[in-house]
């Protein structure tokens, strides 16, 4: 044994050849800091042994090397720039002295090697992957850019265009993928991969293959004339601001960081990607990104463990009612593999929800993503009804009728009478009490919410919502059935809109606000969709909700929740649905839908809505941007905090996921807990004090005023 470390070991081969193998005690392979300091005693342990041929890295677990330790990367990164600088630039060093090893070394790659798992075989200087093998620079997906020097090695190893197009969408490449882009050198199957890493170290080792010459090209500038680079560099900046846009600094700072360094050898360029590093490092998005990443660990872990305390596994779902959602529903178990049935009271709702499942498929096929058999066996998994005799073997029934709490308390006891004993009850229902609608079960332990998202194919989240007498095990048994159906599950506590809608209506109520004030929507969509990042405006997103239903939603929030979400006199929201503008569903609504001259769907800002208004609001006034946000995002902020305080979710991470995968919150922004971070709780606080006369959804609870003295986070 030529060095032995808790994550790895080197020891030596026949024939003077050596392999130094990553096999971290208790977890996956990931370059902690105490792994990059046993890569360095390595490495020292390899030069004073003295006569060695040649280097094998490779894994002995399933995968290389996941990349470096997320976890450490709060504490880490929020000490002072310098601190970071010198452990950035210190760690890469690590990788420069491996780098120099007096003789040829080469990475056998199996499984994942992402980010530092990549650089470490970028270090090398040659790579075989086999046909697990995932190869890639994800850190953009955390704000940041590679920093143990993927920027100077992988653009000198496949180019400056592969290699920026690599790191500035993170994309990992298979290993075939990878060979063609001369990432890796060869690609074997798995049980050849020692064996095929040896025998081409010891060719480079018997001079049949020259390791130093390419080497040498890794340390040494970028090998581009003036009019390549000029091609090559404007090229990757038009695409990431395309792609990008401005809100995520870390792809731009990338292209900047391998075009300044194009010019400079192995210690310049290091020198580069480490200030830009840090620089990245200090970034909210990347704070926020890396926030992100954490709070989706906690959000699967539990989930995890949820499912697999679950004592049932549903084999038959039910869906109760074919419309938008009820159709989704039934098309995703269906997808996912557990076949559904979809009940109606009539069928025309069905011959539509299984033609909108068909229609996803078709979309899929055309893509190249489902072929004809997977079409025909998830239509097969779909079996439309009209009968409730057929509920009775479903294991797992989703009630998805019309949002009326009458129907809603007939229909679930329709179900009871008809379903077998143990099978669980859950409600989609976006607003109504689960507590009230278990009122109408004999067995409401059995029963809970599970609000999926509009479109269900595409919205990650679903709120599964624990009534005062659902039982764990109904949850556990959800929360199963969820992840079968590829979804992330977030269990939250019953209360008027559960977690999402809860603070999605304060902002809608802010925003009625604003233009009974003056405000233009149009303008206000701007500010959030330019500036705040959200996919959609608040305009555009009631349209898209629907405002019939975002109109009666807000009535039952204010009947939930009067002492903050009384309606407003003239609401535009309630003007509108009174001469039946609905939103997009029937092309009018704060915009008119329609197709334009060259057939695509087109949106307008619209004339009859301006004149709906404008009797009811005050005279046009321009709102600067900071005001528009502060209006629309307190009162949000203002809500998710009461929500955490009265233990409607568990924690600020989960109410920053659900908010991400159920409303589209901008990722570069984290969450509404982390933008409240972000400004620092006391400018919060302070900013709240300044709208608290506007009414009850801006006046902050005693407890975040309590926090913010006290110097206080929510992700402590
Ligand atoms: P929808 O109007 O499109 O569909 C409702 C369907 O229920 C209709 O096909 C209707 O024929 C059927 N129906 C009515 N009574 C029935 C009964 N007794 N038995 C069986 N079927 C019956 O409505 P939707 O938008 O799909 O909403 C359904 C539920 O999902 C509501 O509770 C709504 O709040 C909730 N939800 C909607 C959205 C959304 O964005 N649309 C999002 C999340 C949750």
């Amino acid at each position: 044994m030529i060095y032995t470390g808790k994550s790895l070991s080197v020891s030596l081969l026949d024939d003077g050849f050596a392999e130094l193998v990553f096999d971290a005690q208790g977890s996956v392979n990931k370059f902690d800091r105490q792994t990059v300091s046993e890569l360095d005693e390595a490495t020292q342990a390899l030069v004073a042994k003295g006569d060695i041929k040649g280097l094998i890295v490779r894994s002995a677990k399933s995968t290389f090397i996941v990349g470096a330790d997320i976890t450490e990367f709060t504490d880490l990164f929020a000490l002072e720039d310098a601190e970071v600088l010198d452990w950035v630039a210190n760690t890469s060093q690590v990788f420069d002295r491996f780098e120099d090893l007096p003789f040829p070394t080469i990475a056998a790659v199996n499984g994942f090697a992402l980010g530092g798992g990549c650089e470490m075989t970028l270090a090398c200087d040659m790579r075989i992957a086999d046909t697990t093998a995932s190869i890639g620079l994800p850190e953009v997906k955390l704000g940041l850019m590679p920093g143990f020097g993927g920027t100077v090695r992988l653009p000198r190893l496949i180019g400056a265009d592969n290699a920026l197009e690599w790191m500035t969408t993170g994309r990992d490449r298979k290993g075939a993928k990878a060979l063609a882009e001369g990432a890796v050198d060869a690609m074997v199957a798995p049980e050849a991969l020692v064996e095929g890493a040896l025998s081409m170290v010891k060719d480079a080792a018997d001079g049949k293959f020259d390791w130093q010459a390419r080497r040498a090209v890794k340390k040494a500038p970028l090998q581009l004339n003036k009019n390549e680079a000029m091609m090559s560099f404007s090229t990757a900046q038009a695409m990431v601001f395309a792609q990008a846009g401005k809100h995520y600094p870390a792809p731009h700072k990338m292209v900047e960081t391998v075009q300044k360094a194009a010019g400079l050898d192995r210690e310049g360029a290091l020198k580069l990607e480490n200030e830009g590093f840090v620089a990245l490092a200090k970034t909210d998005a990347a704070k926020a990104q890396i926030g992100i990443f954490l709070a989706d660990q906690l959000v699967k872990s539990k989930g995890k463990k949820q499912a697999k305390a679950a004592t049932k596994q549903s084999k038959l779902n039910a869906v109760l009612g074919a419309g938008i959602m009820g159709g989704g529903i039934a098309y995703q178990s269906a997808v996912k593999g557990t076949p559904v049935i979809m009940k109606d009271i009539n069928q025309g709702a069905l011959d539509l929800g299984l033609s909108e499942a068909a229609k996803i498929l078709g979309k899929g096929m055309q893509r190249g993503k489902v072929d004809a058999t997977k079409m025909a066996q998830t239509l097969n998994a779909i079996t439309p009804t009209l009968e409730y005799s057929t509920l009775k073997d479903a294991d797992l029934v989703i009630e998805a009728v019309v949002e009326n709490p009458k129907v809603k308390g007939i229909v679930l006891k329709e179900v009871e009478d008809n379903v077998a004993d143990d099978a669980i009850i859950t409600s989609n229902t976006s607003t109504i009490s689960i507590n009230q609608l278990a009122e109408s079960l004999d067995k409401p332990e059995r029963f809970c919410g599970m609000h999926f998202f509009n479109p269900v194919h595409r919205m990650p989240l679903v709120e599964i919502i624990r009534g005062e007498k659902t039982s764990e095990e109904t949850i556990n048994a959800v929360v199963a059935a969820t992840l079968k159906m590829g979804k992330t599950p977030i269990v939250v506590n019953d209360c008027p809109g559960f977690l999402v809608n809860r603070v999605l209506f304060p902002y809608f109520a802010g925003f009625s606000k604003l233009l009974i004030d003056g405000a233009d929507f149009v303008a206000v969509d701007k500010v959030m969709e330019k500036i705040f990042g959200w996919p959609m405006g608040p305009a555009y997103l009631m349209d898209v909700v629907g405002i019939d239903t975002g109109d009666h939603a807000a009535d039952v929030m204010a009947a939930g929740i009067p002492e903050r979400m009384a309606r407003l006199d003239n609401d535009p929201v309630t003007l509108f649905y009174k001469e039946q503008r609905l939103g997009q569903k029937n092309g009018k609504g704060f915009y008119n839908y329609g197709v334009d001259k060259r057939g695509k769907p087109s949106k307008t800002p619209a004339e009859e809505a301006y004149a709906l208004m404008a009797p009811h609001v005050a005279e046009k006034t321009d709102f600067e941007a900071d005001d528009i946000i502060a209006r629309l995002m307190i009162p949000m902020a203002n809500e998710a905090i009461r929500c955490l305080e009265e233990g409607i979710v568990d924690s600020a991470a989960e109410a920053d996921m659900a908010l991400l995968y159920g409303l589209g919150f901008p990722p570069f922004r984290g969450g509404i807990f982390r933008w409240i971070e972000t400004i620092g709780l006391a400018n919060f606080v302070a900013m709240a004090d300044k709208y608290a006369e506007l009414g009850p959804i801006y006046q902050i609870s005693d407890g975040v005023r309590e926090m913010a003295a006290a110097g206080k986070s929510y992700f402590a």
